[in-house]
């Protein structure tokens, strides 16, 4: 779990074995290949809620706290 001024966050890392699809980063709205290791990250109340979870690439999620809030 990670805090930040956008709330709550479970966040998990994908090894590039387990990246098995493309997914798009809602932080730079580029491609994350398959193979690529990556972050997983969900809002912490949303617990199992798959659909709210997001991928990213471990930079961007680093740096979102940079975007004014909403803007995803
Ligand atoms: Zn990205």
């Amino acid at each position: 779990m990670e805090s930040g001024g956008d709330g709550d966050w479970q966040v998990r890392h994908i090894p590039g074995a387990q990246a098995t699809k493309v997914y798009r980063c809602p932080g730079c709205d580029h491609e994350i290949q398959p193979g690529t290791p990556h972050v997983v990250a969900w809002p912490a109340q949303d617990y199992g809620s798959v659909e709210q979870r997001r991928h990213w690439h471990p930079n961007c999620w680093k740096s979102r706290a940079r975007r004014p809030p909403g803007r995803w």
